[in-house]
This record gives C-alpha cells, structure tokens and sequence, in this order.
C-alpha cells in the first residue's frame, strides 16, 4: 500500500490554568513527537485577555505548523488526547482551561462534520489566532482565498502582547 501523503496543518494553542507558558510549551513539544507528525513551525507566545467571562485570568496563546500523514480526525483524535493528558477539564463554556487545541487549517480542505469544522469556524475573527499565525505563515491563504496578512491586520492587536521568550 502507497505511504500516506504529508500534509501541512494549522494548529491554535491556548491555556489559562496551571502554568500556561508552561503548558503551551509542553504541547508545542508533544505536537511534535505525535505519531506521523513533525513540528514544522511556531509563532511566539501572546498573551491576551479571555473571550466570554472576564473573571478568570489571560491566556497564553501561540500557532503552530505540523507537517502530518494523519487524516484530518486522526489528527483531532490526537488533539483530544493530549488536552486530556494536560488535565483539561470542561467547566463552563468559554471558561478556563488547562489547554485548549484547535485545528485551524488542514492543507485547503474545507470539512463540516459533526466533530469536525474546518477552517476552523471562529478563526478568522480571533486577533489571537489571526496574528501569531501571520507571523507563522505571512503568506499563507485561507480555502476560499482569503489572505491571512491583510485579516490579522485588520484585527490590531490591542489585546494582544508577546511574551518574553
Ligand atoms: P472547544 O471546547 O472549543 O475546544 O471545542 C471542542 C469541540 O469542538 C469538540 O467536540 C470537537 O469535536 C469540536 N470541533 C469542531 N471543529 C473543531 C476544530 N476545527 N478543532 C477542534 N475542535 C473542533
């Protein structure tokens, strides 16, 4: 049987709980020792205020690129997995989390499944999506061809800082 081909995939990274710097960096590490997966890229980290309830602190929030040979499921099965290996636990909508993955791009597949949408439906109005993946892929496109430079742009980045390496 023929290898599975490599894809390229998008992945939004965030966390509010347990030592967010931490976490993310942890997970950027995991990403990469996914099975049939390689870290191809990464933003740096930001720090940005919450969506929903303000009572709860900022998160820490990066992009990253994967190089993969999973199927778009597999790979949010993968996803799943490790948000439960760092502790995630589903309070409340919008509320705190441990770590929170979002596939945002899967080379330009465009899905609508019932466990599965992707671009990913909120990202392209999240400034804290949109900007580290710019910095990530500057000339990268959304499905339908929209660029994702001149998106992030128009977001600002007024809740939005990078942090300290
Ligand atoms: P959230 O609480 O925002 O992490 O949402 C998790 C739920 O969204 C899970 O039930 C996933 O199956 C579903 N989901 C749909 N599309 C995506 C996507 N592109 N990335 C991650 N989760 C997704």
């Amino acid at each position: 049987m023929a290898e599975a081909e490599w894809h390229r995939a998008y992945i939004g990274l965030g966390s509010n709980q347990q030592h967010p710097r931490e976490q993310v960096i942890q997970a950027l590490d995991a990403l990469d020792r996914l099975p049939l997966t390689r870290l191809a890229g990464a933003s740096r980290l930001y720090a940005s205020a919450p969506v929903g309830p303000q009572d709860q602190p900022d998160f820490v929030n990066a992009v990253a690129e994967l190089a993969t040979r999973l199927s778009p499921l597999a790979l949010l099965d993968q996803l799943q997995a490790l948000e439960q290996r760092h502790g995630r636990r589903r309070l409340r909508h919008w509320g705190p989390r441990t770590l929170d993955l979002d596939l945002l791009l899967y080379d330009e597949a465009v899905i609508e499944s019932p466990r599965l949408r992707v671009p990913h439906p909120e990202m392209a109005h999240r400034g804290f999506v949109l900007l580290p993946l710019a910095e990530l892929a500057p000339t990268l496109r959304l499905p339908d061809g929209r660029c994702i430079a001149p998106l992030a742009e128009a977001m600002g980045s007024d809740d939005l800082r990078p942090l300290l390496p």
